[in-house]
């Protein structure tokens, strides 16, 4: 019903407003979201969340243990644009629908090479990578938490309420459970780093080695959260099974010295904390 109103409206404004394409221009159609239909199907996907072992992937190799990287789009041609037009010019809209986008992705690749007696558990909590806050102040907003809701919006889409918990949830609960939620509480940032963009492999580690920390008050209600749901998830006794799955959202992949320091961060949390955890990665698009 409210989706109805929703379409209502906009076709309304429609009416009105001319919107445009974001990477060539031209004006949109009622049904076109963003991109013209062409420009939509020349967006170039990784396909990432399709093959385990994936170039973004490598690049964590023997540095952090990561479980799986998914990026939405190769950092290529006018499709830059997106990614400067969501953190420098402030279109929330475009950002929470490439993350929706990616949500949806990895939803449903999670589902076709994970099934229930594998003991894998889905992506339960998102963390954006936080910016310091007096950047946020000045930028009004955080452009990978703006991913990372367009991300979590695509994963409850795409789930039933037997399939959140591999078929554990009683039958009577109709309602599906959100199965992955935002946290920004818990990994901080600790001082404000120079920006990132001019700097080689290098400066860009230092820069960004010790920036983050993890905030124990977050932790430990995303603890009390986990233990509540615990009783909902049948625990087989397997060593590698995990209780926790984090994906660390960013707006691009180039080094992975920030996403890296993060992960690293989180895992030596968790395991001082008892959790048994698995950190994946998300990003709208990959440098190649
Ligand atoms: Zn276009």
């Amino acid at each position: 019903m409210i989706n109805i109103k929703v379409s209502i409206v906009e076709s309304a404004l429609n009416l009105f407003i001319t919107r445009h394409c974001n990477i060539c221009g031209s004006e949109l159609l009622g049904f076109e979201k963003h991109f013209c239909l062409e420009c939509f199907a020349d967006i170039p996907l990784t396909y990432f969340w399709e093959f385990k072992n994936n170039p973004a992937e490598m690049i964590f190799w023997g540095r952090v243990k990561i479980e799986r990287v998914y990026s939405l789009m190769f950092f290529r041609n006018n499709y830059k644009r997106c990614v400067y037009d969501i953190k420098y010019k402030g279109n929330i809209p475009l950002g929470l629908y490439l993350g929706e986008m990616l949500g949806k992705r990895i939803c449903t690749a999670e589902k076709r090479n994970n099934k229930p007696p594998d003991n894998y558990i889905p992506v339960n909590y998102v963390i954006p990578v936080p910016l310091h806050w007096r950047k946020k102040l000045k930028r009004g907003f955080n452009q990978a938490e703006i991913i990372a809701r367009g991300i979590v919006n695509g994963l409850n889409g795409g789930y039933t309420a037997s399939e959140f918990s591999g078929g554990v949830v009683p039958v009577f609960k109709t309602v599906a459970p959100a199965r992955a939620r935002v946290c920004t509480q818990i990994i901080k940032r600790k001082h404000f780093t120079k920006t990132q963009t001019q700097k080689d492999r290098w400066s860009r580690w230092k820069n960004v080695e010790d920036a983050f920390k993890i905030s124990p008050c977050g932790l430990k209600r995303c603890i009390k959260n986990i233990n509540a749901k615990r009783e909902n998830v049948s625990v087989t006794g397997n060593a590698d099974f995990c209780i926790a799955h984090f994906l660390i959202v960013d707006d691009v992949l180039t080094t992975g010295a920030t996403l890296e320091a993060c992960a690293g961060i989180l895992i030596k949390a968790c395991t001082k904390a008892g959790i048994k955890c698995k950190v994946s990665i998300a990003t709208l698009a990959y440098v190649e």
